[in-house]
Parts: C-alpha cells; structure tokens; sequence
C-alpha cells in the first residue's frame, strides 16, 4: 500500500507558518515512506475561498520544496459529497435541525443551568408535523447533523462510546462520542463543512494517513464515525502539536507577517523556515538543516512533543544566518546578480560570514565599490602617513598584513588605534568582514583615493 497524505488547506488566506507545519510533516512523512502527496484545497466555501489563495498557497508550498504529487479541488467534486450526502439521509444518518443559531445560544444555557454538558438535544430527530409547517411558513431551511453511533437504538439515551486509534505521533486516542454534538455536515444554505467532503477524498483518493493540527483530535472521533457509515475504512492519523506566536497567541491567517508569503519577501532561506516549522515543538534541538534531503531523513514524526510549541521570529534569524555562512558561491550567485552584488567568489566568501541574509551582501558590495570614508580629526595624520606605504600591485590576501606592518613601523601606532581608522576610512563602518579579504576586493586605486 503505498503511503498517501494529503495537505488540505482552505484557500481563504495565506498560509503561515503554522500551516507550513502541517504540510512539512505531511511531505516528509510521505517522502520518508516513498509515498505520495495531495495537495487538496479544501475550498466548499465558495464565498471565502479566492483563487488569488490557490496560486499563492502553490507558490509558498513550492518556496518550501514541497512538489505535490496530485493537486484537487474539492469545488470540483460537489457531485461526489451529493452522493454520499443521500446515502446518509437514507440511512437515517443524517438528519435535519432547524433551530438557529440563537436558539441553540439558548439551549446550551439551559443545559449549562442544569448542570448539563452543551451537548445537541437531537431536537431534530422528533419535529412534529406542525413543527415542520412552522419552520417552512417562516421560510427556513435546515441544516443537517450526522447522528453519532453513540447509542442503543435510541437516540435519545447516548451511552458512552469509546472511538480508538492509535495515532502515529501522539500514541493510543480515546473519544467518547457521548461527549459531543452530533456534528453539523451541511449549512442551511446547503454547503458542507470540511468534514464529510474531507472523507468522502480520502476514502476515494486513497489517503492512508491524515496528519494535521491536533485542533483536531475531537473531529478525529466523529470522522472515523463518518468513514464507517459511508462504507469506508479510516485511514491511520497523526495529529501534531499547534504553533504558537513568541507571547504564546494561536497563528491565524490574518498575522500576516509570519504567512510565508512575507518571510520569503524578507528573504529568508525557505530551509531556515522550513527547519523551524518542523523542529521546533520536538524532543529534536532545533537546528539549520541545509536541504530536504537531509531534513526528511532526520525527521522523526514521533519526536513531536504534546505541548504547543512557541514560535519566534528571531529564531528563523539566527538558523538563517547559519545556513547563509556556509552556503556556496554557485548557490548564490543568481540571487547576488539580482541585488547588483554579484562580486564574485572571493567578495561571497569575504562576507558570508557577517551577514544574516544573502541579499545583505549588497550592502557590502556598495561598500567595496563605493564607501564613504570615516576619517577622525585625530587620524587625518596618520592616514596620509599610511598611504605613503600602500603596497604595490599585484594585491592578494598577504598585501593587507604587509600594508599594515608598514604602517606600524612607520608610525609607531598598534591595535585598534592602527587598525580602527584603516577601517573606517576604507569601508565607512567600525565592523565588517577581514580586512585581508577586502582590500584586494577595493584595489589599489580606490583605497588611495578613500585614503586621500
Ligand atoms: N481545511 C481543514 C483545516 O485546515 C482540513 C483539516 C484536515 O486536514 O482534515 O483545518
């Protein structure tokens, strides 16, 4: 059987990194297990869903290194959940409710003020024939509740109902379909929830594992409940724990500045993110871990710890800065070319070192070809003094210790009182790569002229 996940984002916004979690455990899980990866828009809200969503959930999922292997719409398969949707009410497992939304507030309070769990009352399953006129002379139209198998035969006395799966990162489940409502699968204006296309895709597309939020443990029960009474076998599940912001807040669609969309715009390695998302919250330590490759072989889905794990910004920062030190000159030098800073091998490897962001080398490539010097007062002196002594061409990586060798003899000058204004009065800033590195990079005739 081979190992089928599927990411089944709903299209009504950027995903963030929260949602990068869900899909990065799904693809590793499936390329770990030389299995596949659908990539399913859970789009039945036909009003939120935007097709400016669908393009950008591909193009943040491609950033990662994410390819799925199959991509569906479920706007495409409304005639599949019609189907199974029939076959539910004629088994009597589906059933209509017309109360509203206030009228359910009211319930709930009632049962709270007995003392009651807020549990549906299956009003539905009882309407007389005068209720039914009534409802239709006000102009309502139902929603519809899947009748949990919680009970006996009557409806009306649920008994406790163990569901139990073995979850593949949090271990043995247990859900008692008595402690919950008989979930709604259709809205009154006859669109579904998530809930019965979801499995309707997963029996038909032959998903093997749901991973996902474990948001959604509870849906877990009444899922396995609903592949059983549409003939399906429930597919194994994972659920892992949720991110959270630094201040410990759920993510939504609406942070927009942790939505991948903005992290790959602030130039962040898709590989920082990537290790973040799927480290962090893991008995694993967190580290920068430099392609997929290496990402999916490390990566155990059963490291995931039970506790919702904080994300911080700051973190992709300093995995980011790793990566970018060790990244080599071809990997970067399409991306140094598009910031006008493609100085060539020796500048990539002068200051991959002293920046957190490869497009940061562009500050760099302005201070080699045109920095404005910093000459103090008190060095105006020595300064010229140095010049007298510039090295002649050819330069190399030994011209610098030369040069400032010379200088000392000549000025008697050491330390950072020789170093500091030499610095400064070549690159324009007090800290920055090896000298020995810059100067050939400057030339002879630009340092004479910064030295001037
Ligand atoms: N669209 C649902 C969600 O993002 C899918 C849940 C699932 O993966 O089953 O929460």
């Amino acid at each position: 059987m081979t190992v089928t996940v599927r990411f089944a984002p709903s299209p009504t916004g950027n995903i963030h990194i929260g949602n990068a979690r869900t899909a990065l455990v799904n693809w590793i899980y499936a390329k770990k297990n030389g299995g596949n990866f659908i990539l399913r828009y859970d789009d039945t809200d036909q009003v939120r869903s935007k097709q400016e969503y669908v393009d950008g959930i591909a193009r943040d999922l491609k950033w990662l290194g994410i390819v799925p292997d199959r991509v569906e719409k479920q706007s495409a398969r409304f005639e599949a959940y019609r189907k199974a949707t029939d076959k539910l009410i004629a088994d009597g497992l589906l059933y209509a409710c017309y109360e509203t939304a206030e009228e359910l507030d009211k319930q709930r309070k009632r049962l709270a003020m007995r003392g009651k769990p807020p549990i549906y009352t299956r009003d539905g399953l009882n309407y007389s024939d005068e209720d039914l006129e009534k409802f239709k002379r006000e102009g309502r139209t139902p929603h519809w509740r899947f009748l949990l198998p919680n009970h006996d035969g009557d409806p009306f006395s649920p008994k406790r109902t163990e569901v139990k799966w073995d979850d593949i990162v949090r271990g043995p489940q247990t859900i008692d379909l008595a402690s919950m409502s008989d979930p709604v699968l259709v809205r009154e204006d006859g669109s579904w929830l998530y809930t019965l296309p979801s499995v309707v895709d997963d029996i038909e597309m032959g998903v093997t594992h749901i991973i996902r939020g474990d948001d959604h443990v509870t849906n877990t029960g009444a899922q396995i409940a609903i592949f059983k009474a549409v003939g399906g076998t429930p597919p194994s599940f994972g659920h892992h724990n949720l991110l959270t912001t630094a201040s410990g807040e759920g993510l939504s669609k609406r942070l927009g500045s942790l939505s991948l969309q903005s992290l790959a715009a602030d130039h962040y390695e898709p590989m920082a993110v990537a290790s973040l998302a799927t480290l962090i919250g893991t008995s694993e330590a967190v580290e920068a871990v430099p392609d997929m490759a290496s990402l999916i072989e490390r990566y155990d889905i059963t490291s995931i710890t039970k506790s919702a794990a904080k994300f911080d910004v700051a973190e992709v920062d300093n995995l980011n800065a790793k990566l970018v030190h060790d990244l080599a000159y071809g990997a970067v030098q399409a991306r140094l070319a598009a910031v006008n800073a493609d100085g060539g091998e020796a500048f990539w490897n002068a200051v991959r070192g002293n920046i957190n962001k490869v497009e940061e080398a562009a500050d760099w490539w302005v201070k080699i070809e045109n920095a404005k010097p910093i000459i103090d007062a008190e060095d105006r002196e020595f300064i010229s003094q140095a010049a007298t002594v510039l090295p002649e061409t050819p330069w190399d990586a030994s011209t610098w210790g030369a040069w400032v060798n010379a200088v000392k003899e000549l000025t008697g000058r050491k330390g950072k009182g020789l170093f500091m204004p030499l610095r400064k009065a070549l690159t324009g800033d007090e800290h920055g790569p090896e000298l020995a590195a810059i100067l050939p990079l400057i030339g002879r005739e630009k340092t004479l002229a910064r030295l001037s």
